[in-house]
Order: C-alpha cells, then structure tokens, then sequence
C-alpha cells in the first residue's frame, strides 16, 4: 500500500495508514483491482495472517493486471524524471558548464574553493534549458573525488538543479564511483570505452549496472578512437552486444557517444568528420536497437575559437543535421544555442558546406567570411566607443542611458552653447534622455541601480546649468516649468529613509521639484513646508510600526487644515490595507499607496495628469474600497480570540524536568566599542542588499540571473568595492553592548536577577502571547515559555544586545552628495545596514560561544543567514515582541547610549538607522512567530504588568489589537466610518 502513491498512479488510498485493520486493508486493494492496477498484493511488517487471509478473501475473483505492452523507453533522473522514448521525445540538452575542463570560469571558482558560485553555474544551465547536466572535475591539480562529493552533495540541496539528472564525468573510474555515491534518482555516467580491453569494460559496466545508472559508452577500442563512420558502427555495435549479452544491461540504458570531431581545420581527413559522426547516428540506432546517441557538441566548431557567433551557428546547424540522423542527446552550453531557422543565411550556407563537406573550399570560404562576420557582430561593442562621435543630443541621451558620468560636463557645455537657454537643455535633451530611461524601467529592460546611476548623470548635468540659469532667470525671471512639487519626508520618530531618497531621485530626473525634509520630520514641519511650496503632492515614509500611527496623525491634520492634495504613503510596514482602513478615512482627498520606491514616478504622473487623473484616482479609491472590504469580511469570519486564561494554558510546555539549563561562563553587560569592520563584514548577508536596490532574488544566485546576472553583478562589485574603501579607511565605527543575565518566566514577563541566586530582581521584560483559537496541538506561543518557569526552582538565561556601524554614515553620504552621487549614497547606506545586521549575526555568535552550546558548532556564513543554531535573538517591533516600548527597558539594562552612543527616538526607531537590537533566547525550542491579534483582557492585563494606561498600549500596539479600540487615538476613525468613507 505505502509503495502504490511512488508508482505514480492516481491514488484513492493516501487516507489508509499503517494500522489498518485487515478488513480496510483488502477494501483498500480491491479497489485497485477493480480498476485493473493491481499485479500482485502482499504484506511486509504490520502485516498478520489475519490481513493475509482478508485480503485472499477479497481478491479471489480478480485476475493480476494486465501488463501493457509498452514501447521501451530510456529513463532518467534527478528528483524528475526526464524520459526518452519514440519519436516524439524531446531531444536532451545537457549543460557543459559544470566542467572543469570545458569551462575556465567553473575551473576557477573550483579551485578558488567558491563551490557557492559553482552551483549558480549549474542552475544557471539548467534554467537555460538543460535537462542534465554533466560534472567533470579532471584537473591534474584538483582532488577530483572529493570535488566531485562536495559539489554534487551541494546540489543535492538545491531543487532548482538537483531536479535533473547528473552526468557523472571522468576519465577516472573512482571519480566516477565518487560522484555515483552522492547521486539520487537515475544518472549517467560519462563514460566507459573498450580501450582498456573486454574485461575492465565489463567490470565497469557491472558496477554501473549495480548502481542503477544509465551508462555512455565512447567509440574508443583498443585501437583508439573511432574517427570514420565504419569504425564507429563497429565498436558501438561489439560493445553493445557485449553488454546487452554477457550482462544483459537494458539496451534503453545505453548512450552511445560517437565521438564528435572538430572539422574546419584545414586538414583533408577532418573535412569529412561531422559526415561521419551523423552517419554513424544514422547506422547505429538502426543496428543497435533502443540505445540512445549522444556528444559533446562544442568539438566540432574548435578550429574557430573565438569566434563565439560563428560557434552558435556552427552547433545549431550541426545539431540540426544530427538530431534528424536519429541523435538523441548532446552535450551543450544550454542558452548558447541559436535557432537554426534565425540564423544569418549566408553564414548558414557557409557553416554547412563546411558541416556537411560539401566543397573543397568550404572551409577556406567559412574562415574568410567569420572574420568579417565577428567583426560585424562585434561591431555593435565597436560602437560603444563610437558614440563619442554622435550629435550631442545622442551623446547625452547614451550617457544618460549607460548612467556614464566621464563626459557630462563637457558634453553638457557643448549642449548649453547649442541651445538657446540652458533651460532649453533640461526640457530638451536631457528630458528626453530621462524619458527613454523611464520607458526601458517601465519595461523591465532597466533595472533601479541603473536608474539611479542615470539620475547621477542628469543631476550632474544640471548641476553645470544651475549658475547659467540663475544668470539667466536673473536677466530674464520666468517660470520654472517642474512636473510639479513635493514634499517629501520621513515621519517623526522614524530615521528610516533608503527607500524615500531613491523615491526623491526618481522622481527628481523626472523633473519633479523635491523637498526633501529628511528624516524625524514633525507633522507641522510637513505642512507647513508643503503650504509655502504650494506642493501638488506631499509623500511620507516610515519603517518601523509606530511610524504608521504617525501617518494617520499627517493624514487628519491635513484634513483639519484643509488640504485638498494627495498623500502618498511607502515605507517597508505600510500596506494597502492599512492605507485604507487607518489612513485613507481621515483624510478627504486623494491617498496612495505607493509599493516600491520605483513605482513613485508612475503615481505622480498619474496625479498631476489631466487626462489621465480621475481614472486614476477611480482604480485607486475602488482598490482602498477593496480593501477595506476585505479587512472587515476577514474580521467577522475569524474565529473569536482565547480568552488570556486559555491562551496560557494553551501556552507551550517545554520539558524542564529534564532539561539541562544552559550556563553561560559569564554574565554581565560587555561592551564593544570600535570593532574591526572586516570581521564584521565576514557575516554579510548580501541578499537583502539586492532587495533594497529592488532587484529579487537570492545571493549569489541572482548574480547568475539570466535577466537580472549582468546588472546584478554590477550591483555587487560596486558595492564591494565602497566595502572595502570603508574599512581600509575606517569610515564607518562600530559599537556595541552585549550580556547574559540570570532569569525566569513569572508568568508572560521574564524576570532578571543581579545573580544567579536571583537575591534581587535586575529588571522585567514583558511578552504578548497568541490569543488566536488554534488547533489543539498548536500552542499558543509566548517568548517567555521559553524561559524557565521561576516555581522550577532553577535559574535560567536570557540575553540582550544593542550593536550598531552607522556611526560615521552622515559624513560620508554628505560626501557623495556633493558630488551629486546619489548611487553611492544609498549603497553607503545599504552597506551600514548590511553590516549592522552581520554585526549582530557576529555578536549572536560569540553569545553563543559564551553560553556554551555554541563552542561544538562549526557553521558557514550561509548556515548562519539560514538560522541553523539553536536559539533565537528576537528583536522589539518584531512580529514575536511588537512593542516597541521594551526597548529603553533594554536600554536601561545594558546602560545602551552612554557604551555606544546608539539612541532611541520618541518612536524609539534606533539611531543610527543601522542599529540592531534584541534578546537572545537558548532553548532548542524557541523559535520566531506572530502575535497575531489580542484581546483587551490581555492588553488591560499587559498595561497593569507594564504600569502604563490601557490607552498608550492600545496605541503602541495598535497593529496588533483584535477589537476597536474605545477611546480614538489621535483623530482615528471608528470601523463604522471607516467602511462607509469614500
Ligand atoms: N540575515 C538577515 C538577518 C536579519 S532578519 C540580514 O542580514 O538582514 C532576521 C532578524 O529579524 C532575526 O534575527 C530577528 O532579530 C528578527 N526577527 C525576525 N522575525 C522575527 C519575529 N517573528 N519576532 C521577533 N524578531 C524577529
């Protein structure tokens, strides 16, 4: 029963289980008998005469299943099955790259150790279209079996490559038989041959044969390798008859690699080489019956080195010839394969005559006519210099495109004595430039780093006109014709601001008029900022949760104030459905939410748009009506909320009886001040540094991307290298406090004791628990049922931690502004960010180390970024602890600002942005989660622990609050108004 859903087979079953009793068991089988499925039925352990008799009883009346007759087919694996059969199977690709000796960029990250980027070559072949990919490690200087291990036990962790099957590659058998241990599914080996004679053939074959994979059997004998058609038929049919009989191995297990030569090289006896090879396919597959053919097509085209359009064409064409003789696979650069039918028709006819040895000149005329035809290709490249000697309407617009500052000036200069007015420039050439910018991003073709890097280039050029347009508006004052003017801000309490510094710039090369009133900006400021402007727009950005409170204070002071412009809201917490239930109801007119930095342009456009205003301003109250709609559908489905009582009860019950309590070797606050950058910068995590520049994916995959690889890559050296200028130049200071401290659960709160004897309490910290009505066997989680329970009798830990890098940050992005750079100010920014969290991943680490459990652990960076140790750091604001008011508790314990100069905000955003804070917790169980909503009896129970009123939590953790609150903070609607508002 277990093995029925493994066949592949519709499954009526899955509900049957090992207990079943006798009676279900037979059922359960005559139901695959009636259906014809059943060969045969019996039983292994669990089994008992009883079933045996049961299932006799049931099936006497049925014949076995008859077996079909099937047309033999070649099977394949990796975790999917890939199989060749008839005529009309897809013809097999399998990828070239991972392969020491094909590929000198694989070679080098092998021998550099980097196997993380070898496997994105891998996945890069495979999401290229291979279906296999083949592995060679055959490098004098390599341990080839142990490459072999590591990088396929690698790949087996990765379902994006490990999905197909692998070719194990190598001369060397116990290569092979490495790479044939660490294999799933069915894979093949490449290869075996008789050039060592019958016996170490068969022997080999065997072997293969026991470990159930496909083999690649090489036209090679004693004599050597087959190069003519005859040859080639001959040795493929003595070994094949040398398996199939003395071994009786399954002929659809057999691939026949009939060597694919190089031609064009001049020499008569090659000239007839891809004749012979096609040839050989043809006889083969007549006189072998069900083996498969295969080859490594990139030999043929080896005379033109190089030569990489003339290769493609080369391989197209002679696979096209080759798959219609009967090929059934090839190995090949997946991705680096022309159609047949776009290739260039006299290159074509050239490539073939040679291909296919149709004139005694062929070759001669291919050599002739690659050169002029890579030089046309190549051309394009030639170009990139070329473009100095274009108008200066092109030049701008290149460099605009290309984001390349070296001649903006002088091509800008030449630009402003073109034009009239150097206004005329702006509107002009550089406006249109900007425009073909926005058109390749809004399709997809740019990507934000890009976009960035070109309004570095506009705003340069600007800068150059900026004192000729004073000049001139002095002679002659007019109009500054701007799209139009925001305000733009980061709210009070909040030191957030990456994503709306990209929105500033965007929009700025748009010819938008920013005022950008940076970060912790007072809702008076805003507006009155916004009315001496006369703003057509006014745009508010915040990160953490408090900020959103924040938002809806703007939003009802402009409705009180009696402003009619639109309200933009982005930030990493803001939501449409936040947006339209908190947001949009205290304010009349026009709110968006904007989702990425990017779309900002689109919305402003929109906005100030005549003709294209109302519909948008219709989409977007119908998508806020939409939301609500289903915010409020969701709370009245939702189960009703635990009463706290039963939530603790619910709670998790860990096993300390018999739990040894970790000990640290000290306890105490340590302080860290100045740390060295580089070792911090060990423990990057790079992945969110792609998502901050609005480019998915996951590190280092994402830099072989087939879309995003080339920019992505970019991306990345740009960022290494204002890496590595800030720690050789120290431009960034590191601080932090971390400590262990004696403590225990008293109920939801988590005690701390000056010692481990607990003779006083140090201070309180105090956790929200789920109150949602789960299924019985989910506990409803709080932080503190991972701390020892104070009735134990036993002490326990917990820690806490403040680290931050931004100390230095202002400086230096202060200096890439001057300089109109704002692509390396975000990345200075990204960077501090980037190495606050490492520093954190570090501190954690030594914590770790300290409390023991740490010291027998021996983890890569990426095992740390995937979590894999035991123990958690949560952070205050976070899902599992969301209000942000523990934090000056865990300022005060560990005495944070005066150690390290990291301080809290009214908001309590940490400043510098690029600060990390949190607690650790040690035991195996405890693990990240989400409160999710609360009730009021928790949250009056939660203010009575905390000693502040029911209102200031209701606002603190508003977010989180499982009913309307009674008293209205600051001007907030009730649900009620909210769901009739516009
Ligand atoms: N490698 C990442 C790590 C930071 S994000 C980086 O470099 O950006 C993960 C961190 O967020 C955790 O270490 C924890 O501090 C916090 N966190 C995530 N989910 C949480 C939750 N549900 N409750 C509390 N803190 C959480």
């Amino acid at each position: 029963l277990h093995c029925y859903p493994n066949a592949g087979l519709p499954n009526p079953l899955s509900e049957t289980g090992y207990d079943e009793t006798p009676e279900d068991t037979a059922n359960a089988l005559e139901v695959m008998a009636q259906e014809g499925l059943l060969n045969l039925a019996g039983g292994c352990c669990g089994t008992t005469p009883e079933h045996i008799a049961a299932i006799v009883g049931k099936l006497k009346p049925y014949a076995p299943r008859e077996i079909p007759d099937l047309e033999p087919a070649s099977c394949f694996s990796g975790l999917e099955p890939f199989t060749l059969k008839g005529k009309d199977s897809p013809f097999m690709m399998i990828g070239e790259r991972t392969n020491v000796t094909g590929s000198p960029r694989f070679r080098k990250l092998i021998k550099n150790d980097d196997f993380e980027s070898a496997l994105a070559v891998g996945q890069q072949q495979v999401e290229n279209g291979a279906n296999a990919i083949d592995v060679n490690f055959d490098e004098g200087l390599l341990d080839s079996e142990a490459c072999m291990a590591q990088f396929l036990n690698l790949v087996a962790a990765e379902p994006d490559i490990a999905k197909v099957p692998v070719m194990v590659d190598s001369s060397k058998w116990t290569v092979i038989e490495a790479g044939l241990k660490c294999t799933q599914g069915k894979s093949i080996v490449n290869s075996i041959s008789l050039k060592e004679g019958e016996e170490k053939f068969l022997e080999q074959a065997k072997l293969i044969q026991r470990y159930g994979a496909a083999v690649v059997v090489m036209a090679f004998d004693e004599e050597g390798q087959a190069a003519t058609k005859d040859d080639k038929v001959r040795i493929a049919e003595r070994s094949y008859k040398l398996l199939t009989e003395k071994l009786g191995i399954d002929p659809t297990d057999i691939i026949f690699d009939l060597n694919i030569l190089t031609v064009g090289t001049g020499m008569e006896e090659h000239a007839n080489y891809a004749v012979d090879f096609i040839e050989a396919v043809r006889e083969v597959k007549q006189r072998c019956p069900y083996a498969r053919t295969s080859g490594g097509v990139s030999n043929i085209s080896f005379s033109f080195r190089g030569n990489n359009p003339v290769r493609e064409a080369m391989h197209s064409a002679f696979l096209h010839h080759a798959i219609q003789a009967g090929l059934d696979m090839a190995i090949v650069n997946a991705g680096m394969l022309e159609v047949y039918d776009n290739i260039d028709k006299e290159l074509l006819e050239k490539v073939e005559d040679v291909l296919l040895n149709r004139r005694e000149d062929a070759t001669e005329r291919l050599i002739e006519f690659a050169e002029d035809y890579k030089a046309k290709s190549e051309g394009k490249e030639k170009e990139t210099q070329k473009w100095r000697e274009d108008t200066v309407e092109n030049r701008l617009e290149h460099a605009l495109v290309k984001g390349i500052v070296d001649y903006i000036e002088h091509d800008t200069e030449e630009a402003r004595q073109k034009y009239p007015k150097p206004l005329d420039v702006i509107e002009g050439p550089l406006m249109s430039g900007m425009n073909v910018v926005g058109d390749l991003f809004g399709e997809g073709k740019m990507f934000l780093p890009q976009v960035v890097k070109s309004a570095r280039v506009m705003k340069k050029s600007v800068a150059y006109l900026m004192p000729f347009m004073e000049e001139e508006k002095r002679k002659n004052p007019e109009k500054n014709q701007t799209q139009g003017r925001m305000v733009l801000a980061t709210v009070k309490g909040d030191v957030h601001d990456i994503g709306k510094n990209i929105v500033n710039v965007v929009l700025a090369c748009n010819n938008w008029e920013i005022t950008d009133l940076g970060v912790m900006t007072p809702c008076e400021e805003i507006l009155e900022t916004a009315k001496k402007q006369n703003a057509n727009v006014i745009g508010l950005s915040g990160l953490i949760t408090p900020s959103l409170d924040e938002m809806v204070n703007v939003a009802s002071e402009m409705q009180k104030q009696g402003f009619e412009v639109p309200l933009l809201i982005g930030g990493a917490t803001t939501s449409v459905a936040h947006t339209a239930v908190k947001i949009a109801p205290a304010y009349d007119h026009p709110v968006v939410h904007v989702l990425d930095a990017s779309r900002a342009v689109g919305v402003c456009s929109s906005l100030i748009s005549e003709g294209d205003r109302d519909r948008f301003l219709n989409e977007n109250a119908e998508k806020l009506q939409k939301a609500r709609d289903q915010h409020y559908q969701k709370q009245k489905d939702k189960k009703p909320l635990l009463s706290i009582e039963e939530a603790r009860e619910r709670g998790f019950k860990a096993d300390w009886e018999d739990y040894e309590i970790p000990v640290p070797e000290e306890t105490g606050v340590k302080v860290y001040q100045d740390f060295p950058l580089e070792e911090i910068a060990e423990y990057i995590d790079w992945s969110p540094f792609f998502h901050t520049w609005e480019m998915r994916g996951r590190f280092p995959r994402i830099l072989e991307d087939e879309k995003k690889g080339e920019e992505a890559r970019k991306l990345y050296d740009d960022g290494k290298k204002l890496l590595d200028r800030i720690i050789s130049e120290k431009l960034l200071k590191a601080h932090a406090v971390a400590g262990l401290f004696p403590a225990n659960r008293l109920g939801d709160d988590v005690e701390l004791y000056t010692d481990p004897e607990r003779s006083s309490v140090l201070t309180t910290f105090h956790f929200v628990r789920q109150q949602m009505d789960k299924p019985k066997d989910q506990p409803n989680w709080c932080l503190s049922d991972f701390i020892a329970p104070k009735s134990l009798g036993k002490v326990d830990y917990i820690g806490g931690f403040a680290v931050s890098t931004g100390f230095g940050i202002d400086a230096l992005c202060e200096e890439f502004e001057k300089d109109h750079d704002d692509y390396h100010s975000i990345m200075a920014k990204a960077l501090a960010d980037r190495l606050a969290e490492a520093f954190a991943e570090l501190m954690h680490k030594r914590i770790r180390d300290i409390w023991g459990f740490g010291k027998d652990e021996n983890f890569s960076n990426e095992d740390l970024i995937r979590e894999k140790y035991q123990g958690i750091r949560p952070a205050a604001g976070y899902p599992a602890c969301p209000d942000h008011t523990e934090k000056p508790i865990l300022w005060d314990l560990l005495d944070v600002e005066p150690q390290t100069g990291i301080k809290l905000t009214e908001s309590y955003a940490m400043w510098p942005g690029a600060a990390v804070s949190g607690l650790y917790l040690s035991h195996p169980s405890s693990k990240y989660f989400g409160v999710g909503k609360i009730g009021k009896d928790q949250v009056e129970d939660y203010a009575e622990r905390k000693g502040m009123s029911v209102e200031e939590i209701e606002r603190w953790l508003s977010p989180n609050l499982g009913y309307e609150p009674q008293r209205q903070g600051r001007g907030e609607p009730s649900a009620e108004k909210a769901a009739s508002a516009k």
